[in-house]
């Protein structure tokens, strides 16, 4: 019989990993935190300084953002599930290299798997690129959707390019909004219509409804 692993068990599998150098330099592992049934699983770039410490994502500035932007969608951290593309922080909070990200991204959809979210929102580029395994611009695809494995992918800004940009937290909002809308509309949307964005080729409706803002 194939044992099956629950996130506890990939979590302390995960901790012995040095398969980067990040593993030397980290004192958490930042495994992932919040509902392990969640429909709804939250994706960022990496740890940071307070991350790294407490061994918990989104704690930081960011965090303390991104707890506000879903308590204003009536969502608790604790409803969903919030993870990073990488569980080691990067020295300095610089972005993660390619060979990172390659150790990483198995991790990531591990949890996934386990998981089985119907939706997974990527927070900025790093996360979005990762997740759809292609270079896009989140200028262009925040607020459309994909579908990934099963599973519909939203992306959106990241919280910290909100932080010290007044416009950026705007389109923020309007993407939490729109996530709102998009949950909302529920499971009827991903089983009766198409995806507004497909990862194979876009369908303009949508597409040209968020180009417009710029
Ligand atoms: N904190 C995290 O856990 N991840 C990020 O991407 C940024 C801050």
């Amino acid at each position: 019989m194939v044992e099956t692993k629950d996130l506890d068990q990939l979590k302390r599998q995960t901790e012995e990993c040095l398969k980067c150098a990040l593993g030397d330099s980290r004192t958490n592992l930042v495994f992932g935190h919040g509902n392990p049934n969640a429909d709804v699983v939250f994706i960022g770039e990496a740890p940071g300084f307070n991350e790294d410490k407490q061994g918990i994502p989104f704690v930081g500035a960011a965090g303390k953002l991104l707890t506000e932007l879903l308590a204003g969608i009536g969502m608790d951290r604790e409803d969903v599930y919030i993870a990073n593309v990488l569980k080691c922080r990067p020295p300095g909070n610089r972005d993660p290299l390619p060979e990172e990200v390659a150790a990483c991204k198995p991790v990531l959809f591990e949890q996934l798997g386990i998981i089985n979210p119907k939706v997974v929102v990527t927070l900025g580029a790093h996360a979005t690129r990762t997740i759809l395994s292609r270079d896009v611009s989140i200028s262009k695809v925040h607020g459309t959707t994909f579908q990934v494995d099963g599973y519909t992918v939203f992306p959106i800004y990241h919280p910290a390019a909100a932080l010290y940009a007044r416009a950026t937290k705007e389109l923020l909002e309007e993407d939490f909004r729109a996530l709102k809308d998009f949950l909302a509309a529920g499971d009827q949307t991903a089983q009766d219509e198409q995806p507004r964005v497909t990862a194979a080729g876009e369908t303009a409706e949508k597409d040209s409804i968020q180009l417009g803002l710029f």
